[in-house]
């Protein structure tokens, strides 16, 4: 038998965070199959759901907030995130199951730092800017600065992650997520992108986005194959180009769910299926 601690406010939760051997339980989806398969073993749970100020969206001007502890069911029914932040909306529906979605958060998938993660490619090309709350205070973090390798985050102790900070992008976009697995749900992915391309009024890459999963120890970009498209207009030989680039870039490993090479072939090709799939590019 573990203790819960189930604090309802900022206040309360701080001084249960000086006991080091106590846990972080948000939706608990990750931490207890990590513990059913030995791989954590915590003296004490103490279980976030009961704070409401890591919960919900809030619309700054130029931003939106995003509390740690919304559920990614929450999320895909909100309309804020639906009408600003499509490729993360995508990428919320392609996550787990409607149970998983119910109890897992969004905080939860970014602090086990899977290179799977499903919110992540989304968060990276949305350039998402992570909050760390402690007693001491708050300070704003990167997220590619704060996963700093398969499942290992800068999250210290005493600090939670209370909420992601993501501007609201303005003008003509395209955001796109895909996921290719063994199967359609339930499945980890092979490997994964999510891109968000900023368009001129007359159709010219403004800039680009991309982020993949699973081909790497965390979520891969590639500044070059970016590069590559800004400035130009859309056509199948720029994004054969950039795709070319990725594929070099991108630093899968074999497992039992696919080789290296077909991840990396597979990074390529989600990059390809913008062009000329994308519609709106056409
Ligand atoms: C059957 C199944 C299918 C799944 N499918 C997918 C999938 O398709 N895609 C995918 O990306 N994931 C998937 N997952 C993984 C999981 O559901 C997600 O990663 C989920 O978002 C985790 O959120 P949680 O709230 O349940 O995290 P928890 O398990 O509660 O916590 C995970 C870790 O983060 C820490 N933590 C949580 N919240 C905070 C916080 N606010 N501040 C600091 N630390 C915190 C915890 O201490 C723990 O170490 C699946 C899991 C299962 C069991």
């Amino acid at each position: 038998m573990r203790e819960v601690f189930s604090p309802e406010s900022l206040e309360a939760l701080w001084p249960l965070l000086e006991a080091p051997s106590w846990a972080l339980l948000a939706g608990g989806t990750d931490l207890l199959v990590k513990m059913r398969a030995g791989r954590s073993d915590p003296a004490a749970f103490i279980c976030l759901e009961r704070i409401a100020e890591l919960r919900g969206v809030r619309e700054g001007e130029t931003d939106l907030w995003i509390g740690a502890c919304t559920s990614h069911a929450e999320l895909i029914c909100h309309p804020l995130v639906e009408r600003h932040l499509p490729v993360l909306h995508q990428a919320l529906r392609t996550l787990g199951s409607p149970l998983i979605r119910r109890m897992g958060t969004l905080g939860g998938n970014i602090c086990t730092a899977s290179p799977a993660g499903d919110t992540l490619p989304p968060l990276y090309v949305l350039d998402a800017v992570l909050e760390l709350r402690s007693q001491s205070g708050m300070r704003r973090v990167p997220i590619g600065e704060f996963i700093t390798g398969p499942g290992r985050t800068g999250l210290e102790q005493g600090e939670i992650l209370a909420g992601v900070r993501v501007e609201k992008p303005g003008g003509r976009q395209v955001h796109h997520f895909e996921k290719v697995g063994q199967r359609k749900a339930m499945a980890i992915g092979v490997a994964s992108m999510a891109a968000l391309l900023r368009l001129s009024v007359d159709g010219e890459i403004f800039s680009a986005r991309f982020a993949w999963g699973s081909v790497g120890p965390t979520v891969m970009t590639c500044a070059p194959a970016e590069a590559l498209l800004a400035g130009k207009r859309p056509s199948r030989g720029v994004f054969e180009q950039a795709a070319a680039v990725a594929m070099a870039a991108v630093a899968p490993i074999d497992d039992v769910r696919a080789s290296a090479e077909y991840r990396r072939r597979v990074s390529g090709n989600l990059l390809l299926r913008l062009f000329p799939e994308g519609s709106t590019l056409t």
